[in-house]
């Protein structure tokens, strides 16, 4: 999908100038060559923080534009917050609305997968060719 672009000096948030392709409207690295300044979400998570609402500022790309990620500016990131007993409360109301069947109305011990929301016997058994694509797996 990525186009191979030139690199180009571009400045980042605080003033420095770094060599970056453009790609996708963000400064874009190689594997390993992310400014400092910078993380993953899961960098991020590592550490205890979370990007607070902040868009990604930069993305670093590997295996040839196959594999990305977005890259959140640690100065602007929030501390995770805690889990609450109501936080834990709503998550797991959320889950169990996960593992609802629409098809045959009734809750299953999986995920249910498809825009009609169905477990994985529905699934199989719906014979509607809307969504093709997704009885490929
Ligand atoms: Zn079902």
């Amino acid at each position: 999908m990525s186009r191979r672009s030139r690199v180009d000096v571009v400045q980042l948030w605080d003033g420095r100038h770094v060599l970056a392709r453009h790609e996708d409207g963000l400064p874009t690295f190689r594997f390993g060559a992310a400014p400092r300044g910078l993380a993953t979400r899961r960098q991020l998570r590592a550490a205890g923080l979370r990007p607070g609402g902040h868009g990604p500022v930069a993305q670093i790309k590997w295996k040839r534009g196959r594999r990305w990620a977005a890259l959140y500016r640690v100065d602007l990131a929030a501390v995770v917050r805690p889990m609450t007993p109501a936080r834990w409360t709503a998550h797991k109301a959320m889950m169990r609305a996960r593992r609802f069947c629409r098809t045959h109305m009734a809750y299953v011990d999986h995920c249910v997968v498809g825009p009609l929301k169905q477990c994985r016997d529905c699934f199989a058994a719906d014979t509607t060719e809307d969504y093709p694509e997704m009885r490929a797996a």
